[in-house]
């Protein structure tokens, strides 16, 4: 065999897993199916703006050896997410704090104010157990941020009513009684100032990487090649679906070159909270990085049903996905050769952060 691993798909995961393989002195080949490195981070320069071309990366994490570790091929900037939500024309801060509330509600100055107000909507559940994600949301946060902040994003972006929806959603979703717009509450956080290709660029550094390269359609020469496979892609199409097909959501993303405009929003990231408007959120790329640069890159970002040929971005983890994803996951087990790893291989949806660390973890188990 040419090589100990051949890794399928060259990004966070399988880069972050060819970095620590080659460290460990393995033979490691890379191969993508697309034209480029880096997966769903890619970025691309153009006119001086890295444009985050498969939606917005902010990198976060609370943990200071995958900090160190991702560091170590590039330097952050400090960019702090702080997006603004729009809802029928008025803005407001996210994550809920103090600026929301007092934006929402003119009586509410202090955080007392914020957190009677809010305690005197949540009784509308009397207690009740939330069963779904609007109980959840209207539990924590009470009807009018509900209704204001979460429902039509929420609703666009999976496609469902939030009725139907499981609550973890939006489990992560930040409420402050302070003035801190900082969306995260991790301890580091930032861009890469030469964009994410150049910090995957330099990972795979000095390691054979392939692009163009449907491993699905050329599977047993590819094989072949290496004594194990790294499978970063679909576990459900690699088995040919034949179990049933995992849902996912896929995006559209719309982007536009405004060449006389320097600022076009003021801020990153701008979510469009009404149901009406049909994208979720209004990306200007080049707040992501602090360059002075003439015009500016704007991105509608459309959330879309996935369908078989669609870029995937986020697995639908509800109950019956979970259970077909379970029976895939046993017949990987059963591989001798194959192992499944990253967001699409084991189907959730993990940080950038997460990424690195499930990498970690599976090169600490190879030898
Ligand atoms: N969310 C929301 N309103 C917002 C932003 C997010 O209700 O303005 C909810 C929504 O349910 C979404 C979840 O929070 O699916 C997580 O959103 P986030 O933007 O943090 O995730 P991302 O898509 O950026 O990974």
């Amino acid at each position: 065999m040419k090589y100990d691993y051949l890794i399928v798909g060259a990004g966070l995961f399988g880069s972050t897993v060819a970095n620590l393989l080659t460290k460990k002195r393995k033979k490691v080949l890379v191969i993508d199916k697309r034209n480029h490195i880096a997966g769903n981070i890619y970025t691309k320069n153009e006119n001086n703006i890295d444009i985050h071309v498969y939606g917005a990366h902010i990198f976060h994490t609370s943990d200071k050896e995958i900090w160190d570790y991702i560091n170590s091929f590039g330097e952050f900037n400090n960019y702090i997410n702080t997006p603004i939500a729009n809802f029928k024309g008025r803005l407001y801060n996210m994550p809920f704090n103090m600026n929301t509330f007092t934006k929402l509600w003119h009586d509410v100055i202090t955080p007392d104010d914020a957190r009677r107000k809010i305690e005197e909507e949540r009784l509308e559940l009397n207690g009740k157990e939330p069963e779904n994600l609007e109980e959840q949301a209207i539990s924590l946060v009470g009807r009018t941020i509900y209704e204001t902040l979460i429902k039509g994003y929420t609703e666009k972006q999976w496609g469902k009513s939030c009725n139907e929806l499981p609550s973890f959603i939006i489990k992560r979703l930040p409420v402050r009684y302070t003035f801190n717009n900082n969306y995260f509450n991790d301890r580091y956080q930032g861009i890469p100032v030469n964009g994410y290709t150049k910090l995957i660029e330099n990972m795979l550094e000095g390691i054979e990487v392939r692009l163009n390269v449907d491993y699905l359609k050329n599977k047993t020469i590819l094989d072949n090649l290496a004594s194990k496979v790294i499978y970063t892609g679909m576990i459900d199409e690699y088995y040919d679906y034949k179990l049933g097909t995992l849902e996912y959501r896929s995006l559209r993303f719309d982007t536009e070159y405004l060449s006389y405009v320097d600022n076009y929003q003021g801020n990153a990231v701008i979510n469009y909270t009404e149901r009406e408007i049909p994208y979720t959120r209004m990306i200007e790329h080049k707040h992501f990085n602090y360059k002075e640069t003439k015009g500016t890159y704007i991105t509608r970002e459309y959330p879309v049903t996935w369908q078989k040929g669609m870029e995937a971005y986020y697995p639908v983890n509800n109950d019956k996905n979970n259970k077909l994803y379970e029976e895939y996951k046993n017949l990987s087990l059963n591989e001798d050769k194959t192992i499944f790893g990253g967001r699409l291989g084991m189907y959730k949806y993990f940080d950038m952060d997460k990424t690195i660390r499930e990498a970690m973890n599976l090169v600490s188990k190879l030898d």
